[in-house]
């Protein structure tokens, strides 16, 4: 038997082939030869494993070519959101309005005045940009900004607790996904757990006797992404904040979402307003900045103006502060919300999260009768349930329409990958051997490319692992 590894081209005659002299002005030589290597390695694994791959030259060119497209790609992407799952952590939470995402790009692309007082000529603090906007929303005194809410959590038990006891009821201890539990930010803060309470019932008298000289805080957990129901009784912040101020303790607000405007009339009941917490005396309210704000990834702390200034100080401020980018679109977010009606209208998670179910179906509709001129594509619209995602409003189930999607020939996994490693990639949900896409997140601007993906997912009836990842 001849040696099967003989058949396999030259690098050389490889990159002979028309299909990779043509890429020559798009990709340099390196990254030609490059992907020529990796596929004929590929191949020789191919055909040690006993298995017979197409060895003619043309082939083996075009899925060079192919690999070079895909290199070229970025690894972070836009996805069409078609989960209909609005704050979706794994696709990053909050789309920005584009004022706010322009806001970034401007900061990102020059100089700007980030430290720079412009009238004086003096040093200033890059948190200046959102400390008026936080106030205008909270309703605080003052207000800072960090990473995320769980730098902010950090930050602040350190700040105001560390070496000494922070009281949380056992009912609080949450863990938000990604590794945020109240015990290990605790802990990592240097503030001292002391849990009280059970999981379903603790009281005012619980707190107070757990209060000894070497407690600094209360601190309240909004359990964002559950809720505990049946026999239960938890302890409201304005009790909480008389105890404090009883005992001289601080008591900190960890809102979660963020909820600047009330969404309770659209139907999303349960999460606290920002200025609930302020307004109730709390000495500090923390939440997200790309939950139900719908601005850009940020830990948000507004409360007492002493305090945070202490904060300010902590050196681990200098570790968490945000960059110019997320400040310039932090401060647009927050401005947007000096006309609520605006921003409920504009930013775009508040815009999809109130859409109201009617307007979405007339939309499913009007895409569906586009998909069915696609003769591979089988389309039903169907009344289904999304939840908002991020971890809030865990047990609003939001009415929706899905169109459920099948194409002949294609298992519904395969057609979900192909829609996935597409460009653009679109990401659905995969139920009862159909493909379910919700237009609820997907942008309207979006909806001609999507159009397009699932027409290109649909015809490739025979994927292989170039093919999937030929651009436009
Ligand atoms: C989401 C959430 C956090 C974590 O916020 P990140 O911004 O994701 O770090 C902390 N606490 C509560 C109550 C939350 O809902």
């Amino acid at each position: 038997m001849s040696n099967p590894f003989r058949a396999l081209p030259s690098i050389t005659q490889l990159l002979e082939q028309p299909t990779l002299v043509g890429k020559r002005d798009r990709h340099p030589p390196e990254a030609i030869t490059a992907a020529a290597r990796a596929e004929v390695e590929a191949l020789r694994t191919a055909l040690a494993a006993g298995s017979s791959p197409n060895l003619d030259l043309a082939a083996i060119a075009e899925r060079i070519a192919a690999r070079l497209d895909l290199d070229a790609l970025p690894t972070l992407r836009t996805v069409i959101n078609a989960t209909g799952i609005v704050l979706h952590t794994n696709l990053g939470r909050s789309p920005l309005h584009e004022e706010a995402a322009r806001a970034a790009f401007e900061a990102g692309r020059a100089y700007c005045n980030l430290e720079l007082d412009l009238a004086t000529g003096k040093r200033s603090s890059r948190q200046d940009a959102v400390r008026a906007g936080i106030r205008a929303i909270t309703g605080a005194e003052s207000a800072t900004a960090v990473n995320n809410c769980a730098a902010a959590t950090v930050i602040v038990l350190r700040s105001l607790a560390a070496q000494r006891e922070v009281i949380v009821s056992r009912g609080q201890l949450i863990e938000i996904g990604g590794s945020f539990r109240i015990p290990d930010i605790m802990a990592v803060s240097g503030a001292i757990l002391r849990e009280v309470g059970t999981t379903n019932i603790t009281r005012l008298a619980d707190y107070e006797n757990a209060i000894g000289p070497n407690t600094a805080a209360i601190m309240r957990v909004h359990t964002s992404n559950y809720r505990v129901r049946g026999f239960t009784k938890s302890v409201d912040l304005p009790e909480l904040v008389e105890l404090g101020r009883k005992h001289n303790l601080a008591v900190i607000d960890d809102a979660g979402s963020g909820q600047a405007v009330d969404l309770a009339p659209f139907g999303l009941p349960g999460e606290p307003l920002v200025s609930t917490g302020v307004a109730a005396g709390a000495d500090l309210v923390l939440f997200s900045g790309d939950k139900l704000l719908g601005g850009p990834q940020a830990g948000i702390i507004a409360g007492k103006a002493a305090h945070i200034a202490k904060i300010e100080r902590d050196p681990l401020m200098r570790a968490f502060r945000l960059d110019k980018m997320t400040l310039a679109a932090l401060e647009a977010t927050l401005r947007l919300y000096r006309d609520p009606a605006k921003a409920l209208r504009e930013l775009p998670t508040l815009r999809m999260l109130t859409t109201p179910l009617e307007e979405l179906q007339r939309r499913s509709e009007a895409f569906a009768e586009r998909l069915r001129t696609l003769p591979e594509v089988m389309v039903e619209l169907r009344a289904d349930v999304a939840y908002v995602g991020g971890g809030s409003l865990p047990d609003v189930a939001v009415p929706t329409v899905v169109l459920a999607i099948t194409v002949a020939g294609l298992s519904e996994a395969d057609l979900a990958m192909k829609l996935r490693t597409g460009t653009p990639s679109v990401v659905g949900r995969v139920q009862d051997g159909k493909l379910l896409l919700d237009l609820r997140a997907v942008f309207p601007r979006q909806e001609d490319e999507l159009l397009e993906a699932i027409q290109r997912a649909a015809r490739r009836l025979d994927p292989t692992a170039s093919e999937i990842a030929l651009p436009l």
